[in-house]
């Protein structure tokens, strides 16, 4: 599936690693001008070194004022990803108020301020727009030591029909993407044990867990017009997992 994304301007959250990175380099490849947004410089320097042209801006999204002096003026966006997030694992009985905290300022709270800002400047110069939440199976099913993030996640899932709900009427559609493990850094830091990592494997029906690319599709697939009445949703990209 060809799309292409000419004449548009995309702005993807945790553009220096992983499914996001990828994710900004597809966008690009497809014609849209991209921002790339992430925390570690040294990711954006590279980033910007393969695929110039593209836009980065360093800053921490669980940092509010950060953010909005980051972000505040960035220019005319159509398409959103947001994408970054923190995997801080600890046992639900253990989990500290800062990991509860950066967690839901990181994975949610910079969602809504990010879609804010973006969703404004749409509805401002009247233009449709289409914002992608990336979220994960754990909003469904979770695993131990993962309640603060998969609470997260959780949250996003009514975020995005909140969101679908409320910029419906302007023509901004807003949907998530929600993928079992994909192992990016994020993955084999939560996945560290060969034994735990192959039997969670052969309990996905496909007997695999998914690749950055078929993230990454689905994540095109909803900020293009292929998808023009879908919003509110979420596509599983779970290798049949919440199947079995
Ligand atoms: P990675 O850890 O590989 O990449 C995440 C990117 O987000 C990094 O560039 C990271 O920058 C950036 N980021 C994290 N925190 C911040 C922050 N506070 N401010 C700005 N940028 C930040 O993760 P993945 O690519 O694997 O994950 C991408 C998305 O996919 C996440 O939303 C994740 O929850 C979701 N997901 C991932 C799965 C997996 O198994 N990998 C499974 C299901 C969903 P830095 O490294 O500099 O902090």
């Amino acid at each position: 599936m060809q799309l292409n994304f000419s004449g548009l301007q995309a702005l993807v959250t945790g553009a220096g690693k992983g499914i996001g990175r990828a994710t900004a380099k597809a966008l690009q490849a497809s014609g849209a001008r991209v921002v790339a947004v992430s925390r570690t410089n040294a990711d954006l320097v590279s980033l910007s070194k393969e695929c110039p042209g593209v836009e980065p801006v360093c800053v921490d999204l669980g940092d509010w004022e950060a953010t909005e002096r980051a972000l505040g003026g960035v220019g005319p966006v159509d398409l959103l990803v947001n994408n970054a997030a923190v995997a801080l694992t600890q046992p639900f009985l253990d989990t500290s108020k800062e990991v509860f905290d950066r967690s839901f300022n990181v994975n949610l709270r910079s969602v809504f301020q990010v879609s804010q800002m973006v969703a404004r400047g749409m509805i401002e110069r009247g233009v449709p727009g289409s914002i992608v939440n990336v979220s994960s199976m754990v909003a469904y099913v979770t695993y131990p030591n993962l309640a603060a993030y998969s609470a997260t996640k959780g949250a996003m899932t009514m975020l995005t029909k909140a969101m679908a709900m409320e910029l419906g009427p302007h023509k901004i559609r807003v949907n998530s993407v929600n993928p079992t493990v994909v192992l990016t850094a994020m993955g084999q830091k939560v996945l560290r044990d060969p034994e735990s990592t192959r039997k969670l494997k052969e309990r996905h029906p496909m007997r695999k867990f998914a690749e950055v690319e078929d993230v990454v599709n689905s994540i095109l697939f909803l900020l293009s017009d292929r998808s023009a009445s879908t919003s509110g949703s979420g596509i599983l990209v779970d290798a049949g997992y919440l199947a079995s």
